[in-house]
């Protein structure tokens, strides 16, 4: 049985995370962390978890296996290295920390203890972006030459908090959506982006100097061209993404969305073609992923590795928006 414990009475994890850890079997949530006595005792009622502690040492010594972490972003970096220290498996939120330095550090922390890091980038579990990432790889589209990703929508009123208010903790609409625009792209192209230019706007909801609104242009090692735009601001813009090759594009609608929906469209020389893909929950499908990794089959469907790049590239694109310059992507692993 893998024993978990959670950092963090977050959203995130009463709205996916728990169920997915549920979801699979040999697992259990033995303890949840909160900095709040009281939100620990009401969060773990709330969600059937036994132990509600309000210190890191508290559920580090409460007999776990692994930590999910979804705090606030500043705080990831050191309950993670916390978690490695006392030889537990983490599966952490994006983007792993707020400096792709540190975000290194936790890589390379766990890999000296040999320990799983994972980094929950949901998307690469969804069946409709492993449906696209197959059929380029098996040369359905020829020849990948662009790609359009539509990742702009609405903040839901219950999470206009930290990321519209807080720099300090990580806020902002790069650190929230353009890590998971960066990748999704790493992960459907199979390529890496050498390099990015950005434009970031505050459009009315965020405050102390973040960004509420971006748009990217990133160039990938094999030439492919792609553009990202993220936003918290957009009521009515839908979700895509598409990918253009010699042969063929892929269009895809509603798949930038954390539920196992939408639609993805082959267009070539002999039509159209709506590719099948399958539903799985991504979330429960990425702790699949991690509980193999745990034991020995594997690797996390994101790996700590994978976070590293996202925030690199995240780094570079909020780099670029401040010089104007189009900012290298260096991640150093
Ligand atoms: P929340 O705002 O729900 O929770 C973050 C922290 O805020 C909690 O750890 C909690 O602190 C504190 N908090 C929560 N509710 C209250 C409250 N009522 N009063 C005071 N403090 C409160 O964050 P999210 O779940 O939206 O995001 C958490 C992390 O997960 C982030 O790193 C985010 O980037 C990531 N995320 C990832 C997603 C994905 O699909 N991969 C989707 C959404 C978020 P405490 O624990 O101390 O009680």
């Amino acid at each position: 049985t893998v024993r978990w414990g959670l950092i963090g009475a977050s959203t995130i994890a009463r709205q996916f995370v728990i169920n997915a850890i549920r979801a699979q079997p040999n697992s259990e949530i033995t303890a949840v962390m909160s900095s709040s006595p009281e939100r620990a005792a009401a969060y773990a009622k709330e969600n059937g978890i036994a132990l509600a502690v309000s210190t890191l040492d508290a559920l580090l010594g409460s007999g776990i296996d692994a930590v999910y972490i979804s705090t606030t972003n500043e705080l990831h970096l050191e309950q993670a290295l916390a978690a490695i220290t006392a030889g537990k498996h983490v599966l952490c939120e994006k983007p792993l920390a707020l400096t792709s330095a540190d975000a290194r550090k936790m890589v390379a922390a766990a890999k000296a203890a040999g320990l799983v890091l994972g980094t929950n980038h949901h998307l690469r579990n969804a069946g409709s972006h492993r449906a696209m990432r197959e059929a380029i790889a098996a040369g359905r589209i020829g020849k990948p030459i662009a790609a359009r990703v539509f990742h702009s929508v609405y903040l839901p009123e219950n999470l206009q908090g930290w990321r519209i208010t807080r720099p300090e903790a990580g806020g902002g609409v790069v650190l929230d959506i353009t890590v998971h625009d960066a990748d999704t792209l790493r992960f459907v192209l199979g390529d890496d982006p050498l390099e990015v230019s950005a434009f970031t706007q505050a459009a009315g909801m965020a405050s102390g100097g973040l960004e509420d609104g971006a748009m990217c242009i990133w160039r990938f090692k094999s030439g492919i061209i792609a553009q990202s735009h993220e936003g918290f601001t957009t009521k009515f813009a839908g979700t895509g993404f598409e990918v253009h090759g010699s042969e063929g594009s892929l269009i895809a609608k509603d798949v930038m969305t954390q539920k196992p929906i939408g639609s993805v469209l082959l267009r070539t020389a002999k039509g159209e073609e709506e590719l099948s893909f399958d539903r799985e929950d991504l979330y429960v499908r990425s702790l699949r992923q991690f509980h193999a990794a745990i034991g020995g089959e594997g690797q996390p469907s994101a790996t700590g590795e994978d976070g590293v790049w996202s925030l690199t590239s995240a780094e570079a694109a909020l780099q670029s928006a401040k010089s104007g310059k189009s900012v290298a992507i260096d991640p150093t692993l």
